[in-house]
């Protein structure tokens, strides 16, 4: 396997699971990746040992210089692949992330815009029971009937609500995301602009979408997206922040970083850094609209009429399948997926309308556009109840692009 056996047989057996499980389905939850081995090795290794309170050369520890040296890589390496002034590579996840971001550049009680959780936006955007929504006042913006962020809807709201922060970014918006005219509509009412660039980071560096970074006085990102690295998150701001930033990561809201995950970032990065992201980056985004084409064809609908980037959002309204019900048909045949609210579901979270699909990690296996139509193919059958054969099919496809082999 891609890990050095764990001794003990109850938690080894459940890792060979799981490993059978990725090597045999078709992953895609939009969110997920399979990183590489050297990610793997770094996130395995001998640094979960250490404790590193503090920023490299000023710590609280002693016997911190080997992982000061990886935290100034994995520090160095994000600049340069973001061109970013100032990045702090501490949060242990997406959430910590962003906490760490409101913390910077808002005080409790501080007014924010930001999209709606129902229109596909994330829990710590405001989520009314997440820390977000118990510290901030939020206020929403959402997509029109056609899909697409409605720009006019965020103004008006920004001019009526007169936020400190406006955050663009989301969870399940299948769309460019503009951040010129999130900059503009900020500017207009003096608020800032924060972008959670979480699901599209690897996209922003591979070049197949518009970086935020020129427009936001801070962006956040999760590491284990379409970036490809170990779980985590990371901040990036201009250089007025920095300090501040780095005060309310730690001692604000963490204690020791997790130095094996902050060796996973620097090696992702690196790997980033090098023109084969690129592609990959390219490829995802060519995988997503072969699918997308596949799936219309086939009668499918899906929220707003496609995709620019590495996901979709079928609706299924008008199938007599429910998310719930589709994403368990799925499971059964080997294909792993997520149910998702489509804007103006009417059916809870629990059950959903549609479901979300992406293509960064079968495109990390080395598939292309001819899988996808194939993937497609099967979903469409599945909503169809036609399941005959299909696991077969899935298996075929497993097998030919091997994982970790
Ligand atoms: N922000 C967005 C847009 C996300 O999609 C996610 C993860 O789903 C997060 C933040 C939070 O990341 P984590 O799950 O690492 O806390």
């Amino acid at each position: 396997g891609p890990y050095t056996e764990v001794v003990d047989p109850e938690v080894q057996a459940a890792l060979d699971g799981e490993l059978d499980r990725q090597r045999m389905n078709v992953e895609l939850i939009a969110s997920e990746n399979f990183a590489s081995p050297a990610v793997l090795a770094a996130q395995g290794s001998v640094l979960t040992n250490k404790y590193a309170e503090g920023y490299p050369g000023r710590r609280y520890y002693g016997g911190c210089e080997w992982v000061d040296r990886v935290e100034r890589l994995a520090i160095d390496r994000a600049k340069e692949l973001f061109g970013a002034e100032h990045v702090n590579v501490q949060p242990h996840s997406g959430s910590q992330a962003n906490e760490g971001a409101y913390a910077t550049l808002l005080d409790p009680g501080d007014r924010v815009l930001s999209m709606d959780l129902a229109h596909g936006g994330h829990l710590t955007h405001g989520m009314k029971i997440n820390f977000s929504g118990r510290t901030y006042e939020f206020s929403h913006y959402g997509v029109g009937s056609d899909g697409f962020i409605d720009y006019d809807q965020v103004r008006k709201i920004a001019l009526r609500e007169r936020p400190k922060m406006i955050l663009a970014g989301a969870s399940a918006y299948p769309r460019v995301l503009h951040f010129d005219l999130f900059r503009e509509i900020a500017d207009s009412v003096g608020a800032y602009l924060l972008v959670d660039m979480a699901h599209i980071s690897g996209l922003v560096a591979g070049g197949v979408h518009p970086s935020p970074v020129p427009y936001a006085e801070m962006v956040t990102t999760t590491t284990h997206k379409t970036l490809r690295g170990p779980r985590g998150g990371m901040v990036l701001c201009r250089e007025e922040f920095a300090k501040k930033l780095n005060s309310r990561i730690f001692p604000g809201l963490q204690g020791g970083p997790l130095m094996h995950a902050i060796a996973g970032k620097a090696v992702a990065l690196g790997e980033a850094l090098r023109p084969e992201f690129r592609d990959y980056a390219h490829r995802i985004v060519a995988n997503a609209r072969a699918m997308a084409e596949k799936l219309l064809e086939e009668g499918l609908d899906l929220v707003s009429g496609g995709t620019d980037n590495h996901m979709m959002l079928v609706d299924l309204r008008g199938t007599g399948v429910t998310g719930k019900e589709l994403e368990e048909r799925l499971d059964s045949i080997g294909v792993t997926c997520n149910k998702n609210m489509v804007p103006g579901d009417p059916a809870p979270p629990t059950v959903t309308s549609g479901v979300r699909l992406g293509t960064p990690a079968m495109t990390t296996r080395g598939m292309g556009e001819e899988e996808m139509r194939e993937i497609a193919d099967i979903i469409a059958r599945a909503v169809r109840g036609e399941l005959k054969g299909l696991r077969d099919r899935v298996l075929a496809l497993t097998e030919a692009f091997p994982l970790y082999a």
